[in-house]
């Protein structure tokens, strides 16, 4: 019987992606990984689209291929056989399993699957070669490709990663950057460089989504983390975790500190001056030395351009949504800039996502934004319609969204669907805010100049 009083409302158009997109796309940071759905055909099919249209890469992601007997049945043959046709068509080094809705509903036991494999394959002697497995429950009813991203890096980490004597990982640091971009990878990786870090990034998309383009077809892309850093990731130094909204005690940064005493730096995605100066000065700390003069300058000309664009953006209202932790560093850097975000939405629900919202903005809003956890375009429609937004700051998914109501859309995060180049968006560090800071000035300078009667030439 159903309960008129439930406050149940059904979803309309969510504001948040499949979970095991989020695993896969992890894995694809994986040298010579190959992600794995246990699951249907129109899952990998589906997320396959939406992350080619974004990356515009090649992304194969392999299949058990159920269908309707096996929701009755189980998937277990048929995850064995995929298993042994991934080996054999792709020559991987890895395999990342990820669950799908289905297997999870009829309850596949897929680590007990998984050690049964390798049982088989080892009473065969063919277990010589044998990829690493690493499976990752993520049933997308109950989280979003954000936890799924998280989770599979979490299993990365715990299935994996170890302290032999003989370490090659001792001096190392981990950096877990959480789901950026290539870019921001890139730019994390050099950063490290700068400082004279040895640094393992887990997961890095930089190259294994963002390649050159090459002569021949390669089955599993260049590029990844490579697996023996990863196994030698519990003798690092240090682990630095971005992410204010990691909310679980289970984190992989987490996990490396209280399995293998690795001393753990937990930090907020760094986007803006205030996020990007909190990782730098770990960095400092690590190295042992000041900011290396490029960043330094990078630092300045930010101060210089807040201040030069402040006139324009000032007590501008903006709209953002996206992942929580895009959100939360977005939210950090556009408070810093003088615009006021009035609204902040994720489709994820986390227990840290207000109090972090409320952390970075206390001290420098006169307000707290409206905070919409599990949100849902439709309810963010309504509420950005009476709030008056001057921009919105999210995905592509917000396009229509930004059309009705007429307001400039900067595309930030994933996916980015109708436009060129998203996959390279730099998000993080000064360059990173600099780069942001100049698109949402001149998206408010052009809407000022096409509403105007005259058509200011000079602004
Ligand atoms: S939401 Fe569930 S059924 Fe839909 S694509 Fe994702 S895993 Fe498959």
């Amino acid at each position: 019987m159903s309960d008129c009083s439930s406050p149940y409302v059904s979803t309309t158009n969510a504001c948040k992606l499949c979970k095991p997109l989020g695993a896969c796309l992890a894995f694809r940071g994986v040298e010579g990984a190959v992600p794995f759905l246990h699951g249907s055909q129109g899952c990998a099919t589906y997320m396959r689209r939406y992350i080619i249209s974004h990356f515009r890469e090649p992304m194969d992601i392999a299949s058990s291929s159920l269908g309707e007997k096996h929701a009755v049945y189980g998937g277990e043959a048929n995850l064995k056989q995929g298993l042994m046709n991934v080996i054999q068509k792709f020559g991987p080094r890895l395999i990342g399993v990820a669950t799908t809705c289905l297997t999870e509903t009829i309850g596949d036991d897929v680590p007990m699957i998984m050690r049964a494999f390798r049982r088989e394959m080892s009473a065969g002697q063919a277990d010589e070669g044998l990829p690493i497995l690493v499976d990752v429950a993520t049933p997308s009813y109950s989280g979003t490709h954000t936890e799924g991203f998280h989770t599979a890096v979490l299993a990365l980490i715990d299935q994996m990663a170890s302290c032999s004597g003989s370490s090659s990982g001792r001096g190392k640091i981990n950096l877990l950057p959480g789901f950026v971009s290539p870019a921001d990878i890139r730019y994390f990786k050099e950063v490290c460089a700068d400082f004279g870090l040895p640094a393992v990034v887990l997961p890095d998309i930089s190259e294994t989504l963002d390649g050159p383009a090459l002569e021949d077809y390669q089955k599993i892309p260049q590029g990844g983390t490579l697996v023996a850093e990863i196994k030698d990731m519990g003798c690092s130094r240090q682990t630095i975790e971005l992410g204010r909204a990691l909310y679980r005690h289970s984190t992989a940064g987490r996990l490396l500190q209280d399995r293998f005493q690795v001393p753990l730096s937990s930090l907020g995605t760094p986007i803006g001056l205030r996020e990007t100066d909190a990782f730098f000065e770990v960095l400092k700390s690590l190295a042992g030395c000041e900011i290396p003069i490029k960043h330094a300058t990078e630092r300045g000309r930010l101060i210089d351009a807040y201040v030069d664009a402040h006139k324009y953006i000032f007590d501008k209202h903006a709209l953002i949504y996206g992942e929580e932790d895009l959100v939360i560093g977005l939210t950090s850097f556009l408070a810093e800039t003088g615009i006021r975000p009035v609204i902040c939405a994720t489709g994820g629900k986390t227990a840290r996502f207000r109090e972090a919202i409320e952390d970075v903005t206390r001290d420098i809003l006169p307000d707290l934004p409206a905070i919409r956890e599990g949100a849902d375009f439709f309810d963010i429609a309504e509420e950005a319609e009476a709030l008056s937004a001057d921009l919105i700051v999210g995905h592509s998914k917000g396009y229509h969204l930004a059309r009705r109501l007429n307001i400039p859309l900067i595309r930030v995060g994933f996916p980015i669907h109708d436009r060129f180049g998203g996959h390279r968006t730099l998000h993080v560090g000064y360059r990173g805010a600099q780069r942001l800071l100049d698109c949402m000035v001149n998206a408010v300078l052009e809407k000022k100049q096409e509403a105007s009667s005259v058509g200011y030439g000079y602004m």
